[in-house]
């Protein structure tokens, strides 16, 4: 390991910017977050540089390094150290969207003042280095599989179940940007076996024993079932129908509750809870909010049975709020056996280790 080799990561979020700096050895030597220029792009990029420039000095001085700035201006190329040298700070981002790999523009991002910015050449000209942009969920699957819940595994599929659905794809340490710059992203894909339920059939789900004190069709009495034949999926914002996000993002899952319950009938039936209050119930013996979080884990089941039989990786990190859920861990894949085209299912599903650091850390390790 490169004991001179200083890696800056930064999360660019919606609300917060975050940096991390991390020594050759992987160690934190300074995190720091601020709050997101909002709707401006060029303020934006500036607190971006501005972070990594302070950073830099902060943590030379840290280092004391006697009489010098740690990264010299003339020096700030790394490929111009010499052996023995202090490197110059690699700089990784990771962003709410994607780098369009023919304009080398942002598309898919939901702080919309990126979109169609060249944010890394803007980076790079501000910075005088060469910079890398990856996609926050790729970030949170490298930074799993750097050193993490995935460590040491040779496919790693990073899923993030949070207010929108994503997910990232590392292998042999590398995250997979794919032809399109999307790989992994598997949150527009359609969910499997929702064409004309609404709500999904009442449970027993397939796959799973489904069982449970609180189960039964029983509980769907004042639900109204889904046309024969008809498509009655929810409509997402990208245009598409019965998107995998629209049912397994945080508010997808309190969609999915309100739909199910129709009017409030009874306290525990109130029609806005959010997914956390959902969890919550379902935990104290609520029997709507446990039926919904069944029909929560055997749609999860159903959507990652399909990246197995696509990827088939070793490991299957969650992250996002929803992640924090701990039940997932044992029934996700008790259920997605049914689903997998294989006699035996060895992916580990596994909880994240590095939580909300995960984006950040990620950026960092976007420089191996
Ligand atoms: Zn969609």
């Amino acid at each position: 390991m490169d004991n001179n080799k200083l890696r800056i990561g930064v999360d660019l979020g919606g609300s917060k910017i975050e940096i991390i700096a991390l020594g050759g050895d992987g160690g934190v030597l300074l995190r720091e977050r601020v709050a997101t220029p909002q709707g401006d792009y060029m303020a934006t990029v500036m607190a971006v540089a501005g972070l990594v420039e302070a950073a830099e000095q902060k943590v030379g001085r840290a280092l004391c390094v006697p009489g010098l700035p740690l990264f010299p201006p003339a020096k700030r190329n790394s490929r111009q150290a010499r052996p023995g040298q202090v490197t110059v700070a690699s700089v990784g981002i990771g962003i709410p969207g994607a780098e369009s790999l023919v304009s080398g523009l942002i598309k898919n991002a939901n702080s919309t003042c990126l979109i169609g910015q060249p944010l890394r050449r803007d980076l790079q000209q501000l910075l005088q280095r060469e910079v890398r942009i990856a996609n926050d969920a790729n970030c949170f699957a490298l930074s799993e599989a750097a050193d993490g819940a995935g460590a040491g595994a040779q496919v790693v599929f990073g899923v993030i179940l949070g207010t929108g659905v994503g997910g990232g794809i590392v292998i042999d340490g590398r995250v997979l940007t794919g032809a399109n710059a999307i790989a992994g992203e598997w949150g527009h894909n359609p969910m499997p076996g929702e064409w004309n339920s609404h709500p999904p059939s009442p449970l027993p789900v397939e796959g799973g024993d489904g069982c449970s004190p609180h189960s039964g069709s029983g509980s769907f009495e004042n639900v109204a079932l889904g046309r024969p034949g008809g498509d009655v999926r929810p409509t997402c914002y990208c245009g598409r129908k019965g998107c995998i996000e629209l049912y397994l993002s945080g508010p997808g899952l309190a969609a999915d509750h309100r739909r199910a319950v129709g009017k409030p009938v009874a306290e525990s039936a109130a029609t806005d809870l959010s997914a956390a209050e959902i969890a919550q119930r379902a935990a104290d013996g609520d029997a709507l909010c446990e039926a919904t979080l069944q029909r929560y884990e055997a749609r999860l089941a159903r959507a990652l049975a399909q990246v197995i039989n696509i990827l088939d990786p070793d490991v299957i990190v969650l992250g996002g709020g929803l992640s924090n859920m701990d039940r997932l861990y044992e029934n996700v894949p008790r259920l997605w056996a049914a689903h997998v085209f294989s006699d035996r299912v060895a992916t580990k599903l596994l909880k994240h280790r590095h939580g909300d650091s995960s984006g950040v850390r990620g950026a960092a390790w976007l420089w191996p």
